[in-house]
């Protein structure tokens, strides 16, 4: 069972409203089913919708944010937890240690750099739970086109699916499906 995720998303909010509602809808129904969210503690862009919509569930939300980025993200101060750490790669070991299952909402280099990690990881066979686009309005397809090319050409390893969903039930339940025993 999945009791804490890992959620990537964009600082920005992106020039589509429903990246927001969908990620409000997201995190919310995630804080419902008594699941709660490791996220990168900012209160800017999508990050903060996330929080926000989850705490207003009465959700746990733990915030990971490098010490020379909280001026800039402006630290959410709401969260039920926030922890400071010393950089970004600090960051990414202590969220990957704190989540059973790793999601990605629409978002920027920062957001694509932390779901290719996971998902290098676990196709290396350093962890084995399972990844997730969140795919609003197709955003992640061209990251999906992209993966589908590499596996053409012959560059994956033994093929850990990157899973997809579009609606909040359906995502949680294949995370349950595809976590780690
Ligand atoms: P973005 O998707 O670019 O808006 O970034 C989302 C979050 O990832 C923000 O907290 C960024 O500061 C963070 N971020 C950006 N680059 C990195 C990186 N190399 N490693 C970890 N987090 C990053």
């Amino acid at each position: 069972m999945i009791k804490r995720v890992a959620i990537y998303c964009g600082s920005r909010m992106g020039n589509d409203p429903q990246f927001a509602e969908a990620a409000a809808a997201l995190s919310g129904y995630l804080a419902k089913q008594g699941v709660g969210i490791v996220y990168g503690g900012s209160s800017a862009g999508l990050m903060g919708i996330v929080a926000d919509a989850a705490l207003a569930e009465g959700g746990d939300v733990i915030g990971v944010m490098p010490d020379n980025l909280w001026i800039q993200e402006r630290a959410h101060k709401g969260l039920t937890q926030l922890e400071f750490v010393s950089g970004m790669h600090q960051r990414k070991a202590r969220m990957v240690e704190l989540a059973d299952a790793f999601i990605a909402l629409p978002g920027g280099i920062g957001t694509l750099d932390e779901m290719v990690e996971v998902l290098c990881w676990s196709n290396i066979g350093d962890h084995n739970k399972p990844c997730v686009c969140f795919d609003v309005n197709n955003f992640w397809q061209p990251f999906f086109t992209l993966m589908e090319h590499i596996q053409q050409q012959d560059f994956a390893h033994h093929q850990v699916p990157l899973l997809k969903a579009t609606q909040p039930a359906e995502l949680l339940t294949l995370l349950n499906e595809h976590a780690a025993a």
